[in-house]
């Protein structure tokens, strides 16, 4: 059973991360928080929580785009049974325009942040003898599309950690995995939303649809509560000899 464990969700004060945390919470086990704002916000949400799901949960800030903080936040938590690598930033723009600044920034939060936590915690999992590390990749850690090239870099780059991680820790009682979502609805589609609608002059709806949702059959978006309820069924003994591959939650997008 995973009640009483410890979880350390990154980027968990909104979008996936949350509703993964929730999750998290509502099977009982203790959850770390992150995000890099550290306002009196995060703190109060990680109260909210732990007063509605009856658990301990608690907030750390650390900017994940540092290495030294990523590593922090493990340390600073004391524990770590399982580790949820989930913040990520998105930007979109032809390789030619794309800002060196960002692309430094997507390769640091999305993909060696996993390094850096991932490194201080398997050792505290070993300790414990027992683990389990879960990467939020995507659907773009299996494929592509055009102007995100930092971000399709990262998120494959994240889907080969696993695997390194998942080696390495075999003869272990720990599995390490990547989740790969299609389009979920959270603020950092949300932000992607006007991008597309210039982009292609579309409104909201067809930009949705078309654009957004284009390459994802199912045309609906998925929930937070799913990858919530993904992240827990890693987490189970059910899961045990899970280790090493990807799961997607994509609404089909793979499989075209
Ligand atoms: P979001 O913008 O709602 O949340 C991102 C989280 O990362 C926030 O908590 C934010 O505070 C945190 N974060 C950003 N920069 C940080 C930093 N420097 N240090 C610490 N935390 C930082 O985004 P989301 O949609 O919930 O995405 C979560 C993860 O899921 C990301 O890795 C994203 O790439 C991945 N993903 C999302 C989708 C989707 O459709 N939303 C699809 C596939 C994969």
């Amino acid at each position: 059973s995973v009640e009483g464990k410890t979880a350390i969700v990154t980027g968990s004060n909104s979008g996936i991360g949350l509703g993964i945390a929730r999750s998290f919470a509502e099977a009982g086990m203790k959850v770390v928080l992150n995000s890099y704002t550290d306002d009196a916000a995060d703190h109060d949400l990680a109260a909210d929580l732990s007063k509605e799901f009856g658990t301990e949960v608690r907030y750390i800030g650390a900017d994940l785009s540092k290495g030294a903080e990523a590593r922090r936040l493990v340390t600073e938590a004391g524990a770590c049974d399982v580790l949820v690598n989930n913040a990520g930033i998105q930007h979109v723009a032809a390789i030619e325009d794309f800002p060196e600044a960002k692309w430094d920034a997507i390769i640091a939060i999305n993909m060696s942040s996993a390094f850096h936590t991932t490194a201080v915690a398997v050792p505290m999992m070993r300790k414990a003898g027992w683990g389990r590390v879960i990467n939020l990749a995507s659907a773009h850690g299996l494929t592509a599309s055009p102007y995100k090239s930092a971000y399709v870099a990262a998120k494959h780059g994240v889907v080969g950690l696993t695997k390194v991680v998942a080696l390495e820790t075999a003869e272990d009682p720990i599995t390490a995995n990547a989740i790969c979502p299609g389009y979920v609805m959270t603020p950092l589609v949300e932000k992607q939303i006007p991008d597309t609608m210039q982009k292609y002059d579309l409104d909201r709806e067809t930009a949705i649809r078309d654009v957004l949702l284009a390459r994802q059959p199912s045309k609906e978006f998925a929930t937070t509560g799913q990858l919530g309820g993904t992240a827990l069924f890693l987490c189970s003994d059910h899961a045990a000899q899970i280790t090493g591959t990807t799961i997607s939650v994509d609404g089909g997008w793979t499989a075209l």
